[in-house]
């Protein structure tokens, strides 16, 4: 699993879980790749990638509404990446802002969370220094066919 630092056209910059740079370029060239913040489609990699953890302790948001349509390649890693955050992350839901903040002000446990955020939100935690990661929404459950 690879995290990307990556900028829109308007200089937002946010961060992507791809499996590899393949398909980085995959969902890039398919016009998957947008910015959470404005939706633009003109995403590309800053040439310092890097994923920094500043203080141990992994944020994970997800966006409330989901303009993404995954192609059915990379479903499978998402699906992937949920199972493992999930596994290894405190789900605090609605309110994943709030607890970021209290962890990084030392009020709460330090520990890896995820929850959901509006765009709104993610900003603002970037704006204090509090480094989020957007993880893709969810695919649909597979179908069970007994
Ligand atoms: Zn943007």
């Amino acid at each position: 699993m690879i995290i990307y630092d990556l900028c829109c056209d308007g200089a937002h910059q946010f961060e992507g879980w791809f499996d590899n740079i393949d398909d980085f370029e995959q969902q890039r060239t398919d016009g998957l790749l947008t910015c959470p913040l404005c939706g633009n489609a003109e995403v590309r990699r800053l040439p310092t990638a890097s994923h920094v953890k500043t203080t141990g302790h992994e944020l994970v948001s997800r966006p409330s509404t989901n303009s993404l349509n995954p192609s059915e390649s990379s479903v499978e890693f998402v699906r992937e990446l949920h199972k493992y955050v999930e596994t290894n992350y405190d789900n605090v839901g609605v309110e994943f802002s709030e607890e970021a903040r209290r962890i990084h002000r030392g009020h709460a446990e330090e520990r890896n969370i995820y929850g959901s955020a509006t765009p709104e939100q993610v900003s603002a935690l970037r704006e204090e220094g509090i480094h989020t990661l957007s993880l893709p929404a969810k695919p649909p459950a597979k179908d069970k066919l007994n």
